[in-house]
């Protein structure tokens, strides 16, 4: 079963394609590539979707180079993006050229900055090999890598010319890993859209499991809701900014851990969607039962929900955590910015919230309440 969606982005429009046993079809989900160079980037957990992904296009491209790099978000880093960009370079890449990233989050955000870069940009495919960067990072064009002052804060908006998200790729992927994905649709329900979020209350197992008719409509909604708000925003001046939700927390708790594997992205964005609740409780905006749903169903999903559920939770101290969500850098000066939630689907962006209730709501986090 095959699916796609339109990410409707004007000249630069594509199509996310969803399903089982895409990537050994994927020429026809591809611009035509004769007489083209192509560049395969990918790490050393997914080299082989790489390899698969280089027989077919061997069939019609020029040549095809394949590079691959350490897994970890050390290598969105300065030294990788440069070795990547030489790479291309050291084989004559062209602006006819195209590069496709294969893999998770880190390989498509190297990958997409690089291809931004060199000869100040060429096509760009991407082929995520992770339930997080299916859902996520396969629309809305962002790429980048991390400096020495934080995550993502060298990089571009670059979009690709077709995401190929062959769910057969998961089978490999670490439980871990997977539900730390699936945190990530957990808050796309819950920022814009109530039913999806039923959907996933009803269906959530299907989709761990990697039932394939459940994952297909599962990745196919998210990148629906995603491309959405994306379209009618896509360098985030608004309504994009919702997809913030659980963020500013979750970026102080990745912070905190020191993105050392001990918190994965999806796990602190699960802790930061409760702590968002908690914060709307607390500040009058939503109910408890909105609150106990959202906990409920992330710990159904086998994700933390408070700050106690992470290990080494000694070092969490919410003073520091406060201080780091300053150095965010999407906050704006004259206070901390959250998105908050009235009820299920539906999300806002509140500014200046007093450092008080922000301390509140971690005290209790870190109590594991
Ligand atoms: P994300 O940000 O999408 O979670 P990462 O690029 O950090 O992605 O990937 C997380 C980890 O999972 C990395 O160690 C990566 O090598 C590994 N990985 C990615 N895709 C697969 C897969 N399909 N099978 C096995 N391991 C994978
Ligand atoms: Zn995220």
């Amino acid at each position: 079963m095959k699916k796609s969606v339109d990410v409707a982005l004007g000249d630069r429009s594509y199509q996310v394609h969803i399903g089982a046993g895409l990537l050994p079809k994927a020429q026809g989900l591809v611009p035509p590539l004769q007489g083209r160079l192509a560049f395969i980037l990918t790490d050393e957990n997914t080299k082989v979707y790489g390899e698969t992904l280089k027989a077919v296009l061997e069939q019609t491209a020029s040549a095809v180079h394949v590079m691959h790099v350490p897994p970890g978000e050390e290598t969105k880093s300065f030294k990788w993006f440069e070795n990547v960009v030489e790479w291309m370079l050291d084989h004559q890449v062209t602006r006819q050229s195209i590069l496709f990233a294969v893999g998770g989050g880190v390989v498509g955000d190297l990958g997409g900055f690089s291809a931004a870069s060199v000869l100040r940009g060429i096509d760009f495919v991407q082929v995520p090999t992770t339930l997080l960067a299916m859902v996520d990072s396969s629309v809305g064009g962002k790429s980048g890598i991390d400096t020495r002052h934080g995550k993502n804060l060298v990089g571009a908006f670059h979009q690709p010319v077709s995401v190929i998200a062959d769910s057969d790729a998961l089978k490999t992927l670490p439980a871990r890993e997977m539900r730390a994905g699936y945190a990530e649709a957990v808050k796309h329900g819950a920022l814009g859209d109530a039913a999806f979020f039923g959907w996933l209350e009803e269906n959530g197992e299907k989709v761990l499991a990697l039932d394939p008719s459940a994952l297909a409509q599962f990745v196919e909604t998210n990148c629906s809701i995603k491309a959405t708000i994306v379209a009618q925003d896509e360098k985030e001046a608004g309504r994009r900014a919702l997809l913030n939700l659980g963020h500013t927390f979750g970026h102080a708790l990745e912070n905190a851990a020191g993105y050392s594997g001990v918190l994965l992205h999806g796990e602190a964005v699960a802790v930061g969607c409760v702590l968002a609740a908690q914060l709307s409780l607390r500040l009058g905006f939503c109910d408890a039962g909105t609150l106990d749903r959202l906990r409920t169903h992330l710990k159904s999903a086998g994700l933390p929900t408070t700050i106690r559920d992470i290990a080494g939770t000694a070092s969490y101290d919410p003073a520091a955590l406060v201080k780091s969500m300053y150095g965010d850098k999407k906050a704006e000066t004259g206070g901390l910015n959250f998105v908050l939630l009235n009820k299920i689907g539906d999300a806002f962006v509140q500014r200046r919230v007093a450092e008080s209730d922000v301390l509140a709501v971690l005290n209790q986090s870190i109590q594991g309440e």
